[in-house]
């Protein structure tokens, strides 16, 4: 439906001051969109979301995932963002959801089917609130993940709390909507999913991406100095 929509607005958006780091597509503007009370702006040709755009021009600018050979697990991935890496020769990609049409296997990140350390670089982005157990899956990306190799696991995290709301008996979609933010969140992490993330096992780096990026960038992708940080987490490379 989001696709035919966005076939049928296309024309309004003919012209080239944005573009969209997924797809390549020039546009006049992105479109306006209203994602679980929050709003954002997608591409008109790949349907990209804010967050994505940004992480794929932090991928770009901050990370080897362009420069080397590299094996990626992308969890629950997005179509544009899916595309671009598939297509890319030096990269064996393969990405999975729960129960996502566009992903390449059904797996559930609590119970990931790989043998440890096959990856390079694992790709999760808006699915850990989503997740009964979260904890149990960052420990399953910590263990697929080869030493040396880095995660970007990106979550909602609210920066004025210092911890996350979770009540696991809180299970109607309107409680949850009004507790974590959405109806389909099982929680809403505070500045504490650091320390999660490095409970598993990750050395993680609060990376202001976004604040550090100046405004000619921001805007020509569609972007917002007030976006959320990039969570990078590495897998030390000799564990004890
Ligand atoms: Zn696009």
């Amino acid at each position: 439906v989001l696709r035919l929509f966005l076939a049928a607005a296309r024309p309004l958006y003919a012209g080239a001051r944005v573009v969209c780091p997924c797809c390549g597509g020039r546009f006049r503007a992105f479109v306006p969109y209203r994602i679980g009370g929050a709003h954002d702006s997608i591409c008109p040709r790949c349907g990209s979301l804010r967050r994505t755009r940004l992480l794929l021009l932090y991928l770009r600018e901050r990370t080897n995932l362009f420069q080397d050979a590299l094996r990626v697990l992308h969890v629950a991935p997005e179509a544009g963002l899916q595309d671009l890496l598939r297509a890319v020769p030096t990269l064996d990609y393969t990405s999975i959801d729960l129960d996502s049409p566009i992903a390449m296997h059904a797996m559930d990140v609590t119970d990931l089917r790989y043998e440890d350390h096959r990856f390079d670089v694992i790709l999760c982005s808006h699915v850990l609130e989503h997740v009964i157990d979260d904890r149990k899956a960052m420990r399953e990306f910590f263990r697929v993940l080869r030493p040396g190799g880095w995660a970007i696991i990106q979550s909602p995290v609210r920066r004025d709390s210092g911890t996350t709301v979770e009540d696991p008996t809180v299970v109607s979609p309107r409680d949850r909507a009004r507790l974590f933010g959405q109806p389909d969140h099982v929680r809403l992490y505070g500045r504490d999913y650091v320390e999660r993330l490095a409970d598993a096992g990750f050395m993680v780096t609060v990376d202001r991406y976004a604040e550090e990026t100046d405004e000619d960038t921001l805007a020509r992708h569609g972007l917002r100095r007030s976006m959320h940080a990039v969570y990078l987490c590495a897998k030390p490379s000799t564990t004890a």
